[in-house]
């Protein structure tokens, strides 16, 4: 069902899907790279390059393999918009070159498949590593069931009095990752990063961004592994994701929220065909240096960069964003 269908789940309540994307190696998305690096023809995927420069050549090729016009045009009068790194000389041709990024889109996101994690539950993991007895486990079961809602790990800290931290690090256990903290959040500069819809509906937190190359980004009890492949391969960043212990993710999410985004259109089309359509002409409108298409869970994220960057994180006012999603998908 396309995202922009019906309401959107919550931060509290969206079960994170599997890593269906983490893991595509499809060879033929790979061979379809050009001058693709080893990372990205081991993932098939071209990570971004926030910094793309305008393309400033007087002779140019039109990136669609349909292109009409001759595949060297002289003497052209536009030099944007670019799509993915490309140059195509109408919006015909830009059209042709997002309809094949959908297509890309959709056919590595049947690629990956489901995967299922079988995580050990949280009581047990917990039992386990000796941090709470049989005892308080019962307890905690008992009033989740009595009170017909709530986690575990919420019931263990409010019923039976074990500490937060202990929860926050056995659901680390469970997701095999990092406990994370948000200390020093810059949410107005982070915020640039990703549409707020994303920060909203996924209930992911971007943290930080170090040196440029990694992004820190935090969930309050389980990790969504497809919008963090999303992110990377939007920013060009690294991603690591992480939890954030209940009582320091709320505060920081809620800043989040509040944080200045880039502007964001929402379009929802009837097919991919007229999803093509909307795409192409809002970025042959909006003129960017650059722009890329990504999937993420049930929709479609354009970014357009406007003009070149100088780092990971776009400068204010310089990106725009579309979330798209067609029903036939
Ligand atoms: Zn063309």
């Amino acid at each position: 069902m396309p995202i922009l269908n019906r309401a959107l789940p919550t931060a509290r309540s969206r079960q994170a899907e599997p890593s269906a994307l983490l893991r595509v190696h499809d060879a033929r998305i790979a061979e379809g790279i050009r001058g693709a690096t080893p990372a990205e023809a081991a993932t098939g995927f071209r990570l971004a390059p926030p910094a793309s420069p305008a393309r400033a050549n007087l002779f140019q090729t039109c990136a669609s393999p349909t292109c009409s016009s001759g595949w060297l045009k002289l003497l052209r009068s536009r030099s944007t918009p670019c799509f993915e790194g490309e140059w195509c000389c109408s919006q015909a041709c830009l059209r042709t070159l997002i309809e094949t990024a959908l297509r890309r889109e959709l056919d590595a996101c049947s690629a990956g498949g489901e995967t299922h994690n079988h995580r050990i539950p949280l009581g047990l993991a917990m039992l386990e590593q000796g941090w709470i007895t049989s005892a308080q486990l019962k307890g905690a079961l008992e009033a989740q069931r009595s009170a017909g809602a709530g986690r575990l790990g919420y019931w263990l800290i409010h019923a039976v009095g074990v500490s937060e931290q202990l929860v926050t690090r056995a659901l680390c256990i469970q997701w095999s990752c990092p406990v994370l903290n948000a200390d020093f959040h810059d949410a107005d500069g982070l915020a640039l990063l990703v549409p707020r819809l994303f920060v909203d509906a996924f209930g992911a937190l971007p943290l930080r961004a170090a040196a440029g190359r990694i992004l820190y980004l935090g969930f309050e009890d389980r990790l969504d592994n497809v919008l963090a492949f999303a992110i990377e391969r939007m920013t060009g960043l690294r991603v690591e994701c992480g939890l954030v212990a209940t009582s320091s993710f709320r505060p920081a999410h809620d800043s989040m929220l509040r944080a200045a985004f880039p502007p964001v259109e929402l379009i929802e089309a009837c097919s991919e065909a007229v999803l093509a359509d909307a795409l192409a002409r809002t970025v042959e409108r909006t003129r960017p240096v650059d722009s890329r298409l990504v999937r993420v869970h049930d929709c479609f994220w354009l970014r357009m960069w406007l003009r070149p960057q100088t780092g990971a994180i776009p400068a204010p006012d310089s990106v725009r964003d579309v979330i798209a999603s067609s029903r036939t998908h």
